[in-house]
C-alpha cells in the first residue's frame, strides 16, 4: 500500500476496510483521512501519573496503577461466574473484579505478572476494587515511561462500538493514519512571520499532538495553534468576502435626497432623532449613495428606533426611483410593520403593500401584477416576499428585520430579486449580540449600533415574584387598570405539546376571569394555533384599547407595539431564555408612563433559572443580557447560530474562547490591508488554504 494523502479515503488506511469506513461515514462524517485526523478527541484520560494504592482516597475516582497479580479466582455465581483478582503494589492491595468477558481476561492474566492497570476504583468499607479495567502487561519498568501519556477520547456511538469502532479503535486508526501520511502529506496553512509572531507549533506538530499528547503542554500548544487556526481562517473568509463584494458588487446608487425623505422629515416624524439614530442614518447613507452594494446591520436594543432608521432608508430609495421591501419573521410583526409604517408615512403618497402566505388568490394576483409594474414603493411582508413569484420592478434596497429569525440563504435570496445588480441590505436584529458572537455571524457585514434610548423613557422596573405572591400582583393589576394602563400577561411555549401549552393558557385565562370579570374587564387572548384573522382580531382588540388584558403565548415576542401597555407579566419565567424574556420586556416602556415587567416564578428556582431572574432584575441593557446568555447557554443555542451555518468549529468555543476574536480578526485585518489579494508569496499558503475553504463553504459572498 502506498503512502496516504489527506484526501484518500478512509478504506484505505490499514486495518479499516469498506465496511468500517462506510459506518464511519454515516455514523461521523468521517470520509477521507483528512476528516479523520481532524476529529479531535472530545477529552483526554489523564495516564500521565501512576497512583500509588494507599494514595487513592476518592470512591469514583479514575486511576491508573502499575501492580503485580498475586491470586486470580473464578467465583460461581448465582447467575455468572466473576473473575476476582488481588493484586499489590509496595503500599497496598487493590481487587480486580469481571462479571463479563470472564474466560478471555483469564487468558491474558497470569499470578506473578505485572500489568498498568487503569480504571474507576470503588471503595467499600475501606477495601478498594476496580470493576472492569483496562489492562496491559509490562514486565520491563523502564517501558512503563512510554506507555504513561493522555489518552485521548473520541465520540462513538452504539453502532460503532458494536463494530469495534469504539473511542480505542479510532485512536488506533488515527494513528495509523498518521503515522502513513506521506511527509508532505500535512501542508503548514499558515506562513512563517505569523507563527514565529504568535510562537505557534507547526501545523503537524499540533495534529500529531491533538491526538496523541505526551505531556499537557503539548496538548495546550496543540489547541492553541488548531483553535487559532480555525478563527483566523473564518475571519479571513469574511473579510475577504466582504472587500470582494465591495470590489465587484455593483449596486445602485441613490445620489439624492428628494422630497418624500424632506416631507417626512418635516412633517411626519414628530420627534427629535436621537444623536444615534442621526449617525446611523448618516452611516446608511453613505453606504447608500456608493454604488457598491451596501451590507450593513443594524444593532439595538429593543424600542431604541431601528424602525424609523429603517423608513428613512427606503424613503432614500424611493426618492432615487427604486422600489424597497421589509421582510419580518411573523405574520404579526409584518402586519404590525405594515400599519405602524402606513400611519407614518401618510400623506407622503407612497404605495405601500402587505404579502404573506394569507393573502391569497385575486388580492395576491393584484399585488404581485402592482409590484412588476412598480406601482408599489414598499412591500412589507414575512418570508413570503422571497419566493419566487414575487417580482419587482427595480428593487433597491431590501431590509430584513430581526435577522437571527432567518437564514443566510434567505439574505441571499433577497440579492437575487433583480437580475442584474443586488440590491442595498439592510439587517436589523431585535436581539443586541454579543460583540463576539456579531463579528463571527455577521463578520461580513458592516455594523451600526443604536445605543441610545429615545428621550423620556423610563427604565422599566423588573420584578421577580413567586407564586405565593400571586394575590397582591392581581391587586397591582388592578391598581394599573384603574389608571387606564394594560397588561400583557405571557405563558411560556412549551415545544412538545403545543396542547400542554394551550392547557395551560387557557387556565390562566380561566383564573383571571373571576379576577377580572366582564363585562368590566375585558381580556383578549393570542397564541399560536388561532387563525391568522382570529389573531389579528384579538391583537386589535388590545392595540386599540378595548381589552385592558392581553393573554397570549410568545406569539407576541418580537416587534409588538402597545404604547399604553405598561405592565408585562411573564408567568413561569423560568422556562424562558434570557433574550426571550429581554424581548418580552421591550413590549412595554414604549410610552411615556412608568412600567413594569413582573416575572413570575415558582417558589423553587434552579440554578440557571434564579441566575436569569436575577440578570433581569439587575439591568436593563440588551447588550450585558446578551453577554449573561452566551455564557449560559453556548453558542450552539443562540438563536440563528444554527441555520447560519456560520459557526462550525472543531476546537474554538465562541465562548471559552471568546477572548481570541478580536485579536484574530485584527491580524486578519492587518494581512488583508497589507496584501488585499493575498498574492505576495508569503501569503501563498494563507491564499490556497482560504480558496479551499471558500469551496468548501460554497460561500455566499463568492461573486460568480
Ligand atoms: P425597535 O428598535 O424596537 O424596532 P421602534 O422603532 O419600534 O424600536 O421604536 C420604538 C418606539 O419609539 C416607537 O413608538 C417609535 O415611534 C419611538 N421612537 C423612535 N425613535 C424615537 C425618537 N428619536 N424619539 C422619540 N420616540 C422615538
Ligand atoms: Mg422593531
Amino acid at each position: 500500500m502506498g503512502k496516504l494523502e489527506l484526501k484518500t479515503g478512509v478504506e484505505f488506511i490499514k486495518g479499516v476496510g469498506p465496511s468500517r469506513a462506510e459506518l464511519l461515514q454515516q455514523e461521523l462524517g468521517i470520509f477521507t483521512v483528512s476528516d479523520l485526523i481532524h476529529s479531535y478527541p472530545f477529552r483526554y484520560v489523564d495516564k500521565t501519573e501512576i497512583t500509588l494504592i494507599k494514595d487513592i482516597k476518592e470512591d469514583g475516582q479514575n486511576v491508573q496503577c502499575y501492580l503485580e497479580i498475586i491470586r486470580l479466582e473464578k467465583v460461581k455465581g448465582k447467575r455468572q461466574a466473576r473473575l476476582s483478582v488481588m493484586s499489590k503494589d509496595a503500599s497496598g492491595f487493590l481487587e480486580l473484579v469481571w462479571f463479563k468477558g470472564v474466560n478471555w481476561i483469564l487468558k491474558y492474566l497470569v499470578e506473578g505478572g505485572n500489568y498498568l492497570v487503569y480504571g474507576k476504583v470503588s471503595i467499600f468499607k475501606g477495601k478498594k476494587t476496580i470493576v472492569h479495567p483496562e489492562m496491559e502487561r509490562i514486565e520491563n519498568q523502564e517501558s512503563i515511561k512510554k506507555k504513561v501519556s493522555l489518552s485521548p477520547v473520541y465520540s462513538s456511538t452504539e453502532k460503532l462500538n458494536a463494530r469495534k469502532l469504539d473511542s480505542k479503535a479510532q485512536s488506533k486508526i488515527i494513528e495509523q493514519a498518521l503515522s502513513s501520511l506521506s511527509a508532505k502529506a500535512i501542508p503548514e496553512t499558515l506562513p512563517d512571520y505569523l507563527i514565529k509572531k504568535l510562537r505557534l507549533v507547526a501545523k503537524k506538530t499540533a495534529l500529531i499532538n491533538i491526538h496523541k499528547p505526551k505531556t499537557t503542554e503539548d496538548l495546550e500548544q496543540a489547541k492553541k495553534r488548531l483553535k487559532f487556526e480555525e478563527i483566523f481562517f473564518m475571519q479571513l473568509r469574511l473579510l475577504y468576502n466582504k472587500e470582494l463584494r465591495k470590489k465587484k458588487l455593483i449596486s445602485f446608487p441613490f445620489e439624492k435626497v428628494g422630497e418624500h425623505f424632506h416631507n417626512f422629515y418635516k412633517n411626519n416624524l414628530g420627534f427629535e432623532l436621537t444623536n444615534a439614530q442621526k449617525r446611523v442614518l448618516k452611516e446608511i447613507r453613505k453606504d447608500l449613495s456608493q454604488n457598491t452594494q451596501m451590507n450593513r446591520l443594524l444593532q439595538g436594543d429593543v424600542g431604541s428606533g431601528k424602525t424609523i432608521v429603517a423608513v428613512m432608508s427606503m424613503l432614500l430609495a424611493i426618492d432615487n426611483g427604486y422600489q424597497t421591501c421589509l421582510m419580518a419573521p411573523t405574520e404579526i410583526l409584518a402586519q404590525q410593520h405594515y400599519s405602524g409604517i402606513t400611519e407614518i408615512c401618510a400623506g407622503l403618497g407612497i404605495q405601500i403593500a402587505f404579502l404573506s402566505g394569507s393573502i391569497k388568490g385575486n388580492k395576491r394576483k393584484e399585488i404581485l401584477k402592482l409590484l412588476k409594474q412598480g406601482d408599489i414603493h414598499i412591500l412589507i411582508g414575512t418570508h413570503a416576499l422571497i419566493e419566487p413569484t414575487v417580482e419587482f420592478k427595480k428593487l433597491g434596497l431590501a431590509i430584513i428585520d430581526e435577522q437571527h429569525r432567518f437564514g443566510v440563504m434567505q439574505r441571499y435570496r433577497l440579492w437575487k430579486k433583480n437580475e442584474d445588480h443586488p440590491p442595498h441590505i439592510l439587517v436589523m436584529t431585535a436581539t443586541p449580540i454579543p460583540r463576539t458572537l456579531a463579528l463571527t455571524l455577521y463578520g461580513d457585514l458592516d455594523v451600526s449600533v443604536i445605543d441610545e434610548m429615545p428621550p423620556g423613557r423610563k427604565d422599566i422596573q423588573t420584578i421577580h415574584r413567586r407564586e405565593t405572591h400571586r394575590a397582591q400582583v392581581i391587586e397591582f393589576m388592578h391598581k394599573e387598570i384603574e389608571k387606564g394602563r394594560q397588561i400583557y400577561i405571557v405563558f411560556p411555549l412549551i415545544e412538545e405539546s403545543e396542547t400542554l401549552d394551550l392547557n395551560n393558557l387557557m387556565s390562566g385565562y380561566d383564573e383571571l376571569r373571576i379576577f377580572f370579570p366582564p363585562p368590566k374587564f375585558q381580556i383578549s387572548v393570542v397564541h399560536g394555533r388561532m387563525k391568522p384573522k382570529d389573531k389579528e382580531m384579538e391583537m386589535n382588540r388590545f392595540a386599540s384599547n378595548k381589552a385592558h388584558i392581553m393573554v397570549a403565548t410568545t406569539v407576541i415576542e418580537v416587534g409588538v407595539n402597545v404604547p399604553n401597555a405598561s405592565v408585562m407579566i411573564v408567568e413561569n419565567t423560568e422556562r424562558f431564555g434570557l433574550s426571550q424574556l429581554h424581548q418580552l420586556r421591550g413590549r412595554v416602556g414604549r410610552g411615556a408612563e412608568q412600567s413594569y415587567c413582573i416575572l413570575m416564578t415558582g417558589v423553587k428556582l434552579s440554578k440557571e433559572g434564579r441566575k436569569r431572574v436575577e440578570t433581569m432584575v439587575e439591568t436593563n441593557d440588551g447588550f450585558k443580557i446578551a453577554e449573561v446568555d452566551l455564557k449560559m447557554r453556548g453558542a450552539g443555542n443562540i438563536e440563528g447560530t444554527q441555520q447560519s451555518g456560520t459557526i462550525q468549529f472543531n476546537l474554538f468555543n465562541i465562548v471559552a474562547d471568546n477572548a481570541m476574536v478580536a485579536p484574530t480578526r485584527n491580524i486578519a485585518i492587518k494581512v488583508l490591508e497589507s496584501d488585499p489579494e493575498l498574492g505576495h508569496i508569503d501569503n501563498a499558503m494563507l491564499l490556497q488554504e482560504l480558496k479551499r475553504q471558500l469551496k468548501r463553504h460554497e460561500d455566499l459572498g463568492r461573486v460568480s
